[in-house]
């Protein structure tokens, strides 16, 4: 409805989250989420956790949480920032690095926040076409800029770039601030995280929500040279001291400091992707090799939306994307063995048909 004050008021189209279904007879296979439960260790220091502590403010710039990723890298702590989960850290960096009259660069299929921050902070971009087979060619980056964001691996394609590759594009872009989003690198055991210490213009986002399976609790990490640090921290302390909760630093910390937890769960998920990429190979799918948590596939003889109805009503989500190029591909993320059985039971019914 036109109101007196409408001409005021934002007009953005905003970003569209994977539905939420909280019944449990659903099988939950269209947001990324881990199948698997959060480290031990975290469920230990949440039900350590006093509340009478609530009543103060939380730790300063989360300082346990960025303490325990430095340690988990190797790096000094001046080069962490943490907050609530990568959306939240990539908002905050889209600010802080891409101040241009310059149009950002970005993939045309990728993560479809980006357009949507874009939009919102009054940012130019350009879409940069990944080629026929959704392969991101670095060289098509080469030219000027305002800046550059790239999920690696990519979203929701699945395909990861080399480090020389990744490593080409920073150097290529020497003037701008290169984000690479590595919401999903745990699972391709390619990261660019050492590349930081040669590179000042190169930023890494990491989630917890994915690998460290604490998607409820939004967590996430920005790795940086400290000078890039400084800007995150600049634009946090204009918006929100303390983003950050105390529970949500607490478990952050424990799940970071689980090392052995964190890679045998990632190891599992990695093992069911290979198996279940193979079986749907032979089921007649096309998918390109995930260095995910999920995969992307499609089928000659069926479409994506047929198939993304037909799990539905048999109790399986997944995502489906009505967007040009992709929306005949269906984005499955990696669940237990259990799950992906009954998945593959259920496409073996219909292929078979
Ligand atoms: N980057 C990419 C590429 C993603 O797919 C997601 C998950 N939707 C995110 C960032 C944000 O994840 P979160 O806010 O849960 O950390």
């Amino acid at each position: 409805m036109e109101k007196a004050f409408s001409k005021n008021l934002i007009n953005i189209e905003p970003y569209v989250a994977g539905e939420q279904p909280r019944s449990a007879d659903i099988i939950k296979l269209n947001a990324n989420e881990n199948p698997y439960p959060p480290s031990p260790e975290v469920h230990k220091a949440i039900a350590a956790f006093n509340a009478d502590g609530l009543r103060l403010y939380p730790p300063m710039d989360a300082a346990p949480l960025r303490q325990a990723a430095a340690d988990f890298y190797g790096l000094d702590r001046s080069c962490v920032f943490a907050g609530n989960g990568s959306d939240d850290v990539l908002a905050a960096a889209f600010r802080a690095f891409f101040n241009s009259d310059k149009p950002i660069l970005y993939p045309d299929i990728t993560y479809s926040f980006y357009p949507v921050w874009c939009e919102l902070l009054k940012i130019p971009f350009r879409t940069i076409p990944v080629d026929e087979g959704f392969n991101v060619n670095v060289e098509d980056y080469y030219t000027d800029n305002g800046g550059v964001v790239l999920p690696n691996p990519n979203a929701p394609t699945t395909i990861g770039l080399g480090l020389d590759r990744i490593e080409e594009l920073i150097k290529h872009n020497r003037e701008s601030v290169v984000i690479i989003d590595e919401a999903y690198a745990d699972f391709s055991g390619v990261s660019c995280v050492p590349l930081i210490k040669k590179y000042d213009n190169l930023v890494v986002t990491q989630t917890f929500s994915k690998s460290r399976a604490l998607a409820g609790m939004r967590v996430a990490i920005a790795l940086a040279d400290p000078y890039l640090i400084s800007y995150l921290d600049a634009v946090k302390d204009s918006y929100n001291s303390y983003p950050m909760d105390a529970v949500s630093i607490c478990a952050g910390t424990a799940a970071m400091q689980d090392r052995e937890y964190f890679e045998a769960t990632c190891g599992k998920i990695v093992a069911t992707r290979q198996r279940v990429t193979k079986r749907l190979r032979e089921l007649g799918f096309i998918l390109p090799d995930s260095s995910a948590n999920f995969l992307f596939a499609t089928h000659p003889d069926h479409t994506a939306r047929e198939i993304f109805s037909y799990l539905r009503e048999n109790g399986i989500y997944v995502r489906y994307f009505s967007k040009p190029r992709i929306d005949n591909h269906l984005r499955i993320t990696v669940g237990t063995d259990e799950q992906m059985d009954k998945l593959l039971e259920l496409l073996e019914k219909l292929i078979n048909k």
